[in-house]
């Protein structure tokens, strides 16, 4: 029988909650309800994924049900909170059951890694478009903010940067594709991200302000910098680069690690007396965290290389322009 509304939701989405999330009412009725624990605030975000802005029209169901879900539980790891509770409104030209099986397995295993219910949604015909909210819960007054940071804060990324556009480069042809392994990892970067959750959670009370980085470094730093009225100057030989980017011309490779989005790392500031702290949370959540500058008085964002400092400016996708 063909799937309706009610039925795809039945077979694809409704599934058992973890106890212990504090769900009192799941798929099912008008509104879930869930409990925040005392003590606790809610963080909320929300993302869409539109087909043919956010992804190419033809790509994989099962990527971009893990990549929708990841870039939300990105924005909780940036401000430091513990995802819980995710809603999905999902709008399909079909109910194509491969599709639909595909994009559910993706977007739970992500779900299940990170230990995040789904409570509730909707489903709609027309243009394909995923739009997820994360509801996740903060420590009262901790968030991670934008505007926290401080003259004098070293700046950190946490994993590798430009991995993920230069895979955008070569599946729209922009530059060669490279061979399988390389291939095969860049894209897995670009489809899968990983949400720094556990480095997010662990920043909390040594970090000041925190992003995570969805527009390139360069924009998203910029973020920080004008929410906190400061500036910053950033080593371009300390950007943290895998071993393909290592291997294409210097400035390219910059140029990718500093402008090309999609990476979901984090970029985060903190005071000097947190050095030690900061390596030994890089040591226990297996992620690799990179000194790469400090916050000053001027405002603007500085590259230094070979002794010179030269304005960067922040080249970032927005929307309407
Ligand atoms: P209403 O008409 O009251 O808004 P819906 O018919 O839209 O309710 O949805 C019925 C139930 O299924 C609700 O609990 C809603 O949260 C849930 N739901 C709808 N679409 C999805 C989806 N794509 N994923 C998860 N839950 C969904
Ligand atoms: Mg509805």
């Amino acid at each position: 029988m063909a799937l309706n509304e009610f039925s795809l939701i039945e077979k694809f989405f409704n599934r058992e909650i973890s106890p212990g999330h504090g769900v009192v009412q799941s798929i099912g009725d008008d509104c879930a309800i869930v409990e925040v624990p005392n003590g606790y605030q809610l963080a909320i975000s929300i993302d869409s994924l539109i087909a043919g802005v956010h992804f190419p029209e033809h790509s994989k169901a099962y990527d971009i049900g893990y990549k929708a879900l990841a870039v939300n539980l990105s924005d909780c790891a940036a401000m430091g909170a513990t995802p819980l509770w995710a809603t999905l409104a999902l709008t399909l030209p079909k109910p194509d059951e491969t599709w639909l099986k595909d994009f559910a397995e993706g977007f739970f295993v992500m779900a299940n890694s990170a230990q995040v219910s789904l409570i509730g949604g909707d489903t709609t015909q027309g243009p394909l478009a995923i739009t997820i909210q994360i509801h996740g819960i903060l420590p009262k007054g901790k968030a991670l903010l934008r505007s926290s940071a401080k003259i004098g804060d070293d700046v950190y990324v946490t994993g590798t940067l430009g991995d993920a556009g230069l895979a955008l480069q070569t599946i729209l042809g922009k530059l060669p594709k490279l061979e399988t392994d390389s291939q095969n990892y860049i894209e897995s970067r670009l489809n899968k991200p990983t949400a720094r959750l556990k480095t997010g959670q662990a920043l909390l009370d040594i970090a000041h302000a925190c992003i995570d980085i969805s527009d390139g470094l360069a924009a998203d730093l910029q973020h920080i910098l004008t929410a906190s009225k400061v500036g910053a100057e950033i080593e371009l030989d300390q950007l943290p680069l895998s071993s393909i980017l290592l291997g294409l011309e210097k400035s390219q490779a910059i140029n990718l690690a500093l402008h090309s989005g999609d990476d979901y790392e984090l970029c985060f500031t903190a005071p000097i007396e947190m050095r030690q702290k900061i390596e030994a949370i890089s040591n226990l959540s297996h992620t690799p965290i990179t000194k790469i500058g400090r916050i000053i008085e001027d405002t603007g964002l500085f590259g230094i290389a070979d002794k010179q400092r030269l304005a960067i400016k922040p080249k970032g996708y927005v929307h309407f322009t």
